[in-house]
């Protein structure tokens, strides 16, 4: 009998393991998480968790009976600390193995951390930790106007604490979206009263606050750190596997040694609609590469090509975000950016190669399939939804 393993019990792993069974394997799966919890979603620990709404059993993947009854040996609180390609095991750090036929490694990655104390958010037991926090703090200062900074911050204004964001480029998700755009975040922020200081960057974090690097202290009663996250590619790196910014896999989610997978977080994967390799670390690519990772591991013919999506929920801003601006030259609006009611479209050469809805929603197909279809396009037909 054949035995998959999965090494990260996250979003991707969960879903692979279910891909699975749903595609009739049955040999052994074994999903091997660090974690204490079983398979969860990270969005909500940034958003509806985290401001005390919603129940703790909504975030899991699978109800905790799942793994049993589909035959998925779960091991939890369980870190693999090697991966032997020639002998097809992985090891844990007590010097036990675990043989596979065929393995995904679909580790996620971790926050990038500066210098001294400071809170981070990234797992269930962090975020519960700062909900306590915040509920205790007047003052919080958020390192960072990302998304997990911005969405954090909506959260300590919801909790009634005074919050000052400092960023260093020169305004909020600058790379992610653009200066246009990442503007109307920071004047979102600013109208629901935090203090942004854009061009700021803090060195370190000291007992009461940040060191910025002018030199200049500040102080805060809570400093949470939100500057990003990076692939946990320690495991495939010291096993010989091709690793750049992530764990190199072509379209098939298959890595440099062919029984070895990568999926989620922590690839970096041909994609063909790009033609180039990509690392997306969002919800959606978890959620439909794990399964794909999964296809690909049952020998079936898989080319992983979604359109990157991202979503954010900030006090009354939902959106969605599709694709990728790199290179962008022009935006097109349909509807009001003001109105906080609005499309926004990224060209470049005519094509539409990313699309934002902001509180419009049942866009998204359309919005993909432009991007997919590499059409020039006609911008007013576009700015009235003609398009
Ligand atoms: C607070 C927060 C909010 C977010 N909000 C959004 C959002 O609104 N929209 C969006 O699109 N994305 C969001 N994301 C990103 C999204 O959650 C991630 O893209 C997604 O969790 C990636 O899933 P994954 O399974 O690849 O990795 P992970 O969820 O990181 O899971 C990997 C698991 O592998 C385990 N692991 C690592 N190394 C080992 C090892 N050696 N042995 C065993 N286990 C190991 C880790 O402990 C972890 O549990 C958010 C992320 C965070 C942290």
């Amino acid at each position: 009998m054949a035995t998959y393993v999965i090494v990260g019990a996250g979003l991707a792993g969960a879903k692979a393991a279910q891909t699975l069974r749903d595609e009739g394997f049955d040999g052994e799966i074994v999903l091997i998480g660090a974690e204490d919890e079983r398979p969860y979603e990270r969005p909500p620990l940034s958003k509806d968790y985290l401001q005390g709404k919603g129940e703790r059993e909504q975030i899991f993947v699978h109800p905790a009976e799942w793994y049993a009854d589909n035959a998925v040996d779960l091991r939890l609180g369980r870190r693999v600390t090697r991966i032997e390609l020639d002998h097809h095991v992985v090891r844990f750090g007590d010097g036990s193995r675990q043989p596979y036929d065929k393995l995904l490694i679909a580790t996620g990655a971790t926050p990038r951390r500066l210098p001294g104390p400071g809170t981070y958010l990234r797992t269930v037991k962090d975020c519960e930790a700062l909900k306590e926090r915040l509920a205790a703090a007047e003052s919080v200062l958020i390192v960072g106007a990302s998304w997990i900074g911005l969405e954090t911050a909506a959260a300590a204004r919801a909790a009634g604490c005074g919050v000052t964001v400092v960023e260093p480029e020169p305004t909020a998700l600058n790379r992610a979206l653009g200066p246009e755009l990442g503007d109307l975040f920071a004047r979102l922020h600013a109208s629901k009263g935090v203090d942004l200081r854009f061009g700021t960057a803090a060195a370190e974090i000291t007992d009461n606050g940040v060191r910025l690097s002018s030199g200049e202290r500040l102080s805060a009663d809570l400093v949470v750190v939100g500057i990003g996250a990076a692939p946990e590619v320690g495991l495939a790196r010291d096993a010989g596997l091709d690793v750049e910014h992530g764990i190199l896999t072509d379209a098939a989610l298959r890595t440099s040694h062919p029984d070895v997978f990568a999926a989620g977080d922590v690839a970096e994967s041909f994609h063909p609609l790009y033609g180039r390799r990509l690392r997306v670390e969002h919800w959606a690519n978890a959620l439909h590469g794990g399964p794909a990772a999964a296809r690909s591991m049952l020998g079936q013919e898989v080319a992983y090509d979604r359109v990157p999506y991202f979503y954010t929920d900030q006090y009354e801003l939902g959106m969605e975000f599709s694709g990728d601006i790199e290179g962008y030259d022009e935006i097109v609006y349909r509807g009001d950016p003001e109105s906080l009611e609005f499309v926004v479209y990224w060209l470049r050469g005519g094509r539409v190669i990313a699309g934002m809805n902001v509180n419009v929603w049942d866009v998204v197909d359309d919005i993909q399939e432009l991007i997919r279809s590499g059409v020039i396009v006609d911008q007013k037909e576009l700015s009235t939804g003609q398009q």
